[in-house]
């Protein structure tokens, strides 16, 4: 594709919308900006506009002759703007479509609903201390089209991919995809289950040669399906069953299923992280790591040393014989479900923040098997006490700061306080990395033997 002399709309000046940005006029495009946000509210977008000599839009006009749009992924492709100009037969893509070409090495794409950044920072890591050169971003840290200036032909591209990011994708492809999981989310923005589905499996669809490979989760039925929509060969996880190729679980023994026969390769005690999904996170990115050309051996030893990602199960620090978790970035019921089961028992649980028209229900039989209370924080409060009423006792706290000094009070030595609060941050916090660092300095603030009190219903 030759962007030279043409006039590119781009919309969203978030992260990936400057960088997108930035690239077109590396290409030689001249690029337009626009976004729902006024300039004086997008902190960083003025200045770089700016310098760029970009000329910032109004969103009611902006659309008005544009033939070339690209979107960022926290556009909606279905926005009366966006459909009323492809509807006259402009030309409409995303970040990630508009990288592709450019972004020059092999490349490995995670997408799920669950467990994206912590296997593709766990593949970043294998392949590093395996001596194999990448660079890691997408949807973490970096956006694609930043990544091109230092992409190289002899490096791989470990690419965190959203649904938002996918669902725009026409003929960017991966060598390996990995897909971990797909569970109920963001259907404010996807509508229904099967367009959500239907966005992430994109990422499998446009891998169309026998060389690409497509490390699939076994156990889940939708991503099973996935088989059936590539050329890529597929490679597969299981916690529940031994497969034809690929990583399974026996309950003890992760077995590797490889050209060369069965063998016991890992004990589940030998993963760094707690938890059966960060079993399945691991074998997922040992998968992808060893169709990348590592060994199974070299994949084995640098396993264990991942120190996991920040706000995601992450161990603050043990007060009184209390252990504190932060995992402020389960946003959503699935991820806090995973949370309770990765401990054995007498669980204080934190919950609550801004709803996503979720049902809290399924939380109901793992708290009360395992939890001793839930604390409840932010405005999700009411609907998930009324939906948890009867399985659990919980203390309405309002504020983080108030549940962390509830839970350090009702605590006794050997119980685990739980951040997972199964909803988005925004009512209280900017993001969930606040949430989780607030969380932190709270802990840091317990003053040990504190007394306990009521406040139980
Ligand atoms: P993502 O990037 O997809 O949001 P993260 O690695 O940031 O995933 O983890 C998000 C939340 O999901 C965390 O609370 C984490 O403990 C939980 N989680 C991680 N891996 C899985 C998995 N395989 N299945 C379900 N939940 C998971």
């Amino acid at each position: 594709m030759d962007w030279k002399g043409l006039k590119v709309l781009v919309v969203g000046l978030g992260k990936s919308g400057l960088a997108a940005i930035e690239l077109l006029v590396e290409k030689g495009a001249q690029p337009l900006a626009t976004d729902s946000r006024p300039l004086s509210q997008l902190p960083g977008a003025g200045l770089f506009l700016e310098q760029k000599q970009v000329p910032f839009l109004e969103q009611s006009v902006a659309f008005q002759s544009a033939n070339w749009i690209v979107l960022s992924p926290g556009v909606p492709v279905d926005l009366p703007e966006v459909n009323q100009a492809r509807e006259r037969g402009a030309q409409i893509l995303g970040e990630v479509e508009l990288a592709g070409p450019f972004l020059r090495g092999p490349r490995i794409g995670i997408t799920g609903s669950n467990g994206k950044t912590t296997t593709t920072a766990w593949i970043g890591h294998l392949l590093r201390e395996s001596g194999v050169s990448c660079q890691v971003g997408g949807n973490i840290g970096w956006p694609l089209c930043a990544m091109v200036a230092s992409s190289r032909e002899d490096q791989w591209n470990v690419l965190e991919l959203s649904s938002f990011q996918l669902e725009t994708i026409r003929t960017f492809a991966v060598d390996i995809s990995v897909t971990l999981n797909i569970t109920p989310d963001h259907l404010d923005r996807h509508h229904s289950f099967p367009a959500y589905a239907a966005a992430k499996r994109r990422i499998v669809e446009t891998q169309n040669s026998a060389g690409c490979w497509a490390v699939l989760n076994a156990d889940d039925p939708t991503v099973r399906e996935f088989a059936s929509y590539t050329k890529a060969r597929p490679c597969w996880f299981s916690l529940k069953q031994p497969v034809p190729f690929g990583l399974w679980f026996d309950g003890e023994w992760i077995h590797w299923v490889g050209e060369e026969g069965e063998v016991k390769w890992m004990r589940a005690e030998e993963s760094p992280l707690p938890g059966l999904h960060n079993l399945q996170n691991l074998m997922a990115a040992a998968a992808a790591t060893r169709l990348a050309g590592v060994s199974s051996e070299a994949i084995r030893q640098a396993a264990k040393t991942f120190p996991g990602v920040e706000h995601r199960m992450e161990f603050v620090r043990e007060v009184a014989g209390v252990r504190y978790y932060n995992d402020s970035k389960a946003t959503n019921v699935d991820a806090a479900i995973k949370a309770i089961d990765s401990f054995a028992g007498r669980l204080w649980m934190i919950l609550g923040g801004k709803d996503k028209d979720s049902d809290y229900r399924p939380l109901r039989q793992p708290l009360q098997e395992k939890a001793r209370g839930v604390l409840l924080i932010g405005s999700a409060a009411e609907k998930i006490a009324s939906q948890l009423e009867g399985a659990v006792p919980v203390i309405r706290c309002g504020t983080l700061e108030e549940a962390v000094r509830q839970a350090s009070r009702q605590a006794s030595s050997g119980d685990i306080v739980l951040l997972s609060p199964a909803c988005a941050s925004f009512d209280q916090f900017q993001n969930f990395e606040e949430r989780g660092k607030m969380f932190k300095t709270f802990v840091s603030q317990i003053v040990s033997g504190s007394e306990a009190s009521s406040g139980l219903e």
